[in-house]
């Protein structure tokens, strides 16, 4: 490959960022270190990566800032690494902007398939894709005619149920907050009520789902929000 993809790591933990360079190197990615917030802003600037790997827990400045920052002039692909049990760090960052996140400890094919996805998304926006069906797993879902079929059969979803699993689907892959959800569905001023959106997830499980209590399709992040399969 002659174009290869920049990513920015942005990690304090040498033993973090040194398993991620290594991971990337190997898979035929470029990568930048940067071990602080002051570094990650510089270094996104001159070394204009492809993605950023964003460590939240950082020594001198909060790493949602740094995400922050960047999104003031930037839509380059953000992914959130955090720790275990950080839900309302991941869910601020994810709604300030970040694409995704994976938290610590991951393995590398999780890693590897999380920044795929991030880029491919990112592709796409830039080149104004917009897919008219989304398959995967025997579930289709046809955008323009509002048909979503399992297994070839016809699955009969309410309005708010077919926004719902378009909406996923249309991010398939990444995960997508509640409140997130909520708004594209109802509008900023809507309150933001997890149950109504819980009621509905357990109404289209029971649709498309063989077994709804262990999800195929749409999988619960847990405090955090929904994510479609990717196709
Ligand atoms: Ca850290």
């Amino acid at each position: 490959m002659t174009n290869k993809i920049k990513i920015l790591i942005v990690e304090d933990e040498d033993a973090i960022s040194n398993f991620i360079a290594t991971t990337l190197k190997s898979n035929g990615y470029i990568t930048v270190l940067a071990k602080t917030a002051k570094e990650a802003l510089t270094m996104v600037s001159s070394h204009c990566p492809d993605l950023i790997l964003l460590d939240l827990g950082l020594p001198d400045i909060d790493g949602v800032e740094v995400l922050e920052t960047v999104r003031e002039w930037s839509s380059i692909p953000v992914i959130i690494v955090s720790a275990r049990g950080d839900e309302t760090e991941k869910v601020k960052a994810l709604d300030l902007g970040a694409d995704d996140y994976i938290t610590k400890p991951f393995g590398t094919s999780e890693l590897l398939a999380r920044i795929r996805t991030a880029l491919r998304h990112n592709l796409k926006r830039g080149a104004g894709v917009q897919e008219e069906v989304f398959s995967a797993k025997g579930l289709t879902i046809d955008f323009g005619k509002r048909l979503v079929t399992v297994d070839g059969n016809e699955v009969h979803l309410t309005q708010i149920e077919f926004k719902i699993v378009s909406l996923l689907a249309k991010s398939a892959g990444r995960v997508m907050t509640y409140d997130h959800i909520i708004t594209e569905l109802w509008g900023p001023y809507a309150v933001k009520d997890n149950q109504i959106l819980r009621v509905n997830m357990a109404n289209i499980r029971r649709k498309i789902e063989k077994n709804p209590a262990a999800p195929q399709y749409i999988f619960t992040e847990v405090g955090v929000g929904y994510r479609m399969i990717e196709e």
